[in-house]
């Protein structure tokens, strides 16, 4: 995990939140490769849930949220985490989470066995809205993306006129104020969810929770993770919410230990009922057919987009051997990202940065490149080890301009270049007006 960690700051993928005053605990900043990798991840989730989809609609809704909306959810009452002091160091532990030796629950940083009793602490960051400090102004800052969801379902309903089963879909921040941020961007205070509600009659609803379950593993497949590292918790009763009638968790095999990447839960009709009974608005689905007016039951596939971001770096990582520049074998670091996740697609290099023509042309193709897809232009070092910058990061293209480029070994191969692949470390020989379709057809 610290090669890992070590390559994300060095390489700019993600960086301790204001690192410069010593860092804010549990809050990350995602550099340049970072964000691109991120928005990758949301846009192809967007893609298969929203857009490929004819019965799922988006939604981005407010962080400040109403406190009755989370009173109603049951946020404000029962959204906490078991909390216990060690006596000996004073520091504040997930008293789940302990680790026992001999029964007896230890705190990890000192050894200590002197803790106090758990006590439940409320996860929700609270916040003052307009002037005035009085308890009619509290916000919160929302805990998951989904309760706008069920707060607006009826407007959704009425404006997109959708049949059930459809569903609402949202990609947002969301804050915890979690008791140990811990496991680099594991576990943070403030990260991001994909959250789908996909609302149904009660009679399929679990049905709806193994399609959903199916279709979340595909996903993860897609964007390249190894279905291996991939595992299905399936939620004892009586861990689940007494609301949930099936719940399973998709886990991930990160370096840390087995653990959760996204939970599928079946939630009934709770959500909707609870807004029901606590706003006195009508939140139901009238049905044409039948002439009924039901209360939807919903499957909710919940995901985080830093942890999964995370299991991508952590699946992307290996190392093998490859040639220097004098052929001798060396240790190669490549993230294998699938090319679809890849922060940079295309990598353009001319080979000699001193010839004018050789970077003419090389700019040349970056700009045709450009509109498609993201690329890097670099002339800077020996070619070797420009192929080696790009490995490091996963860039799954490079595209070298040579001396063939210009027509100067032959005619034939004017206006062609090499393509490189970063996997098998192959170059084939291709016409500069064909690269965007070639790569392109490669990142979909
Ligand atoms: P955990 O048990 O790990 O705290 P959870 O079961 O409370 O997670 P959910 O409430 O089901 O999580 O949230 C849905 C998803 O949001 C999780 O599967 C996870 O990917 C993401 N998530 C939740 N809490 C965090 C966090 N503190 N940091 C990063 N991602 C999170």
């Amino acid at each position: 995990m610290e090669k890992i960690v070590s390559l994300c700051k060095r390489r700019g993928f993600i960086f301790q939140s204001s690192e410069i005053y010593g860092g804010l605990n549990g809050v990350w900043d995602y550099g340049p490769l970072g964000t691109e990798l991120k928005n990758n991840l949301k846009q192809y989730w967007w893609r298969v849930i929203v857009r490929e989809r004819d019965d799922v609609v988006g939604l981005d809704g407010a962080i400040l949220t109403h406190p009755a909306v989370l009173k109603a959810s049951g946020h404000v009452d029962t959204f906490t985490d078991p909390m216990v002091d060690c006596r000996t160091c004073k520091a504040r532990l997930r008293s789940d989470q302990l680790a026992e030796k001999n029964g007896v629950k230890q705190c990890p940083n000192c050894g200590g066995k002197d803790l106090t009793e758990a006590r439940p602490f409320n996860l929700m960051f609270q916040t003052q809205m307009g002037a005035s400090a009085d308890p009619a102004s509290i916000a919160y800052l929302r805990p998951e993306t989904a309760q706008s969801i069920f707060v607006q379902f009826k407007n959704v309903l009425d404006v997109s006129r959708k049949k059930l089963p459809f569903g609402i879909a949202q990609i947002g921040k969301a804050f915890r104020n979690e008791i140990n941020p811990r496991n680099f961007t594991f576990r943070s205070r403030e990260f991001e969810q994909m959250e789908l509600e996909y609302f149904c009659r009660p009679e399929q609803g679990m049905d709806l929770l193994a399609y959903w379950l199916k279709e979340r593993i595909k996903f993860y497949e897609e964007i390249g993770i190894s279905r291996k590292r991939l595992h299905i918790l399936d939620v004892p009763e009586k861990e689940r919410a007494f609301y949930s009638k099936g719940t399973f968790d998709i886990e991930y095999e990160f370096p840390f230990g087995r653990q959760e990447l996204e939970g599928v839960a079946y939630r009934t009709d709770y959500d909707l009922q609870q807004h029901i009974k606590t706003s006195g608005k009508v939140l139901d689905y009238f049905d044409e057919e039948t002439k009924e007016r039901v209360v939807p039951h919903v499957v909710e596939p919940s995901a985080g987009v830093d942890r999964a971001v995370l299991a991508l770096i952590c699946d992307a990582y290996d190392e093998d051997s490859a040639p220097d520049e004098k052929g001798k074998m060396e240790t190669r670091v490549v993230m294998r990202f699938h090319p679809r996740m890849a922060p940079i697609k295309c990598a353009v290099f001319p080979l000699l940065r001193n010839k004018e023509a050789l970077v003419a042309k090389a700019r040349e193709v970056q700009a045709l490149l450009r509109p498609h897809m993201n690329v890097f232009y670099d002339e800077g070092s020996a070619i070797g080890r420009r192929y080696r910058r790009q490995d490091e990061i996963g860039t799954p293209f490079g595209v070298t301009i040579d001396f063939e480029t210009l027509g100067e070994k032959g005619e034939e191969l004017r206006d062609t270049v090499t393509l490189r692949d970063r996997d098998s470390m192959k170059q084939e020989r291709v016409a500069i007006k064909d690269l965007p379709e070639i790569i392109s057809s490669r990142i979909r």
